[in-house]
């Protein structure tokens, strides 16, 4: 993709979306359909006397949540907060917290 806006030209390299089928990671039983898309690079071009100046902008690996669990209702939107989270390990606090925030008893133990 490139655009021209007053001397500025953006490329943007074009992300992928990998279509998976994941555990929902609320209750682990529904099956919940995701988009995951892998971190990507865009380059931000700027016209300067001295030539072309580019800047590497790195872009986070992000995920689109398709459906709610049809097993415990958590919305697409929980769902990708989880996903998200995943990433760094969360407290007992902090998931029993998050899990009375999406409405789900916290005596289950998950
Ligand atoms: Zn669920």
């Amino acid at each position: 993709m490139s655009d021209n806006l007053d001397g500025h030209e953006v490329y943007t390299q074009k992300y992928q979306e990998i279509d998976e089928t994941i555990d929902c990671p609320i209750c682990k039983k529904g099956k919940i359909e995701i988009k995951r898309i892998p971190g990507w690079y865009e380059w931000k071009v700027s016209r300067i006397s001295a030539g072309a100046k580019r800047t590497k902008f790195f872009h986070d690996p992000k995920f689109k949540v398709m459906n709610k669990c049809p097993e415990c209702g958590a919305s697409r939107e929980t769902i990708k907060e989880a996903l998200e989270k995943g990433k760094k390990p969360e407290t007992k606090d902090e998931r029993k917290k998050r899990l009375e925030a999406a409405g789900i008893p916290t005596q289950i133990e998950m």
